[in-house]
């Protein structure tokens, strides 16, 4: 299912001339053009103006930079490698492919970089509690894991849904330490336990840090998770260049809310020559209700404290997503990512289920890689237009971590 051309529009140079040549977004509102702001209650103002003065105070700060290197390093396990996948590369006959291994980043995902950055961040701040809302777990997890080695109480909500289908994610936060608050409101998913979550804030501001987990939610959250999450696309541009000379023609990585995609496009956005290629969760088809496409089917509106597409209904309601990847499995996205599709510079695509497992098998086969479902999505599209590249061309995929979480689904699937 394609849903933007990559043909690119009469006017999309014209405008990348005006809008692109220095990338510099968010504005001082929050806003990537029209998308993002802070779409919150008033009574949420206070707590999120100290966020974004304390962001940029310690973003400049050498100490701050210096202490989150060593963590990314030491603990983290940064920089991922970014390996020349051989036999992908002659199974599809196309580019040469390199796939950039965040799933070898402590805790196997790119999640890591964004919960360090922010529980670094709150520490500084004086914060001695961190809260975050997780769907599947994972966001859970890496707060969790962050919390605990900075020293920090931790409590996570999590719909009753969730926890139901995610038994053992909620026993590891449990292992690490953190306190699970079971939602049960709505759906019982994801989308109502970061409602919670910001109720809680608002209620313990003086204590509490609220870890969102991908480039979601009010200004300065899409900007800050970006920020901390583009440590991917530098090494990948420094490594890029060491190996090859040369930067790539695309870079694929799949979106749920967008980070480990903005993680490694961030930095080549003002090289239009680098193809940045979003791959959304097709799920079971493009009806309404079966798939995570936000990008691709979504329509504009405000969803978590951001202005973004959002899959809705005609009044404004918010569907249910689908996805077999529980990380894609979001009826949002991010700001910065409707942006850049809105100019033209990143083409938005999706994957259904049925692609995406095919994608995670060819990797298993090929590589000996066991790669995470949402990462398969990215696997399974760069499959499908590697015959549009010829051998001498790079297309990098964001491995954004790997499939031990995702076996048994993925056993499930196949016995059917
Ligand atoms: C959470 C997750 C995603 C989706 O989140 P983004 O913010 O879009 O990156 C993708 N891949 C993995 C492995 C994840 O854990």
């Amino acid at each position: 299912m394609m849903c933007y051309s990559l043909k690119i529009n009469s006017n999309w140079k014209l405008k990348y001339e005006g809008i692109l040549l220095k990338y510099d977004y968010p504005d001082k509102y929050g806003r990537f053009g029209k998308f993002g702001g802070q779409y919150v209650p008033e009574v949420l103002m206070p707590v999120i103006q100290e966020l974004t003065g304390a962001y940029e105070k310690h973003k400049k700060s050498a100490s701050f930079k210096d202490e989150l290197s060593y963590y990314l390093k030491d603990y983290a396990g940064r920089p991922t490698p970014l390996y020349f996948a051989r036999r992908l590369t002659e199974r599809l006959g196309g580019p040469k492919i390199y796939i950039k291994r965040e799933d070898l980043a402590h805790g196997g995902a790119h999640k890591i970089n964004n919960t360090l950055g922010q529980v670094l961040l709150a520490k500084k701040m004086g914060k001695t509690r961190v809260i975050a809302e997780t769907g599947a777990g994972q966001h859970g997890i890496a707060t969790a894991m962050a919390a605990s080695m900075f020293g920090l109480k931790c409590e996570i909500y999590m719909g009753t849904e969730d926890m139901e289908r995610q038994k053992l994610n909620v026993f590891r936060m449990e292992l690490m330490g953190a306190e699970l608050h079971p939602v049960s409101s709505g759906t019982k998913r994801l989308k109502d336990a970061i409602d919670d979550a910001m109720r809680d804030w608002v209620t313990n501001v003086e204590t509490t840090y609220y870890v969102i987990g991908s480039v979601v939610g009010p200004h300065p959250y899409p900007m800050m998770v970006r920020d901390f999450q583009s440590v991917i696309g530098k090494e990948t541009k420094q490594q890029i260049m060491e190996k090859e000379n040369r930067l790539p023609d695309a870079i694929v990585a799949c979106i749920g809310g967008g980070s480990n995609a903005m993680g490694i496009f961030y930095n080549f956005i003002e090289n239009e020559e680098v193809g940045l290629i979003g791959v959304e969760a097709g799920g079971l088809g493009p009806e309404p209700g079966k798939h995570g496409a936000t990008l691709c089917y979504g329509t504009e509106g405000a969803l978590h404290g951001s202005y973004s597409y959002v899959l809705q209904n005609g009044s404004g309601q918010i569907l249910d997503s689908h996805s077999i990847a529980a990380g894609l499995d979001y009826p949002g996205v991010g700001p910065e990512p409707a942006f850049l599709k809105s100019i033209g510079r990143l083409k938005a695509v999706s994957i259904t289920d049925a692609e995406a497992v095919k994608g995670f098998q060819l990797l298993c086969e090929t590589e000996g890689i066991l790669p995470a479902l949402e990462s398969a999505h990215a696997i399974a599209y760069t499959e499908k237009i590697a015959k549009n590249y010829d051998k001498n061309q790079i297309v990098v995929i964001n491995l954004s971590g790997r499939g031990d979480k995702d076996v048994e689904v993925v056993a499930k699937y196949l016995s059917k």
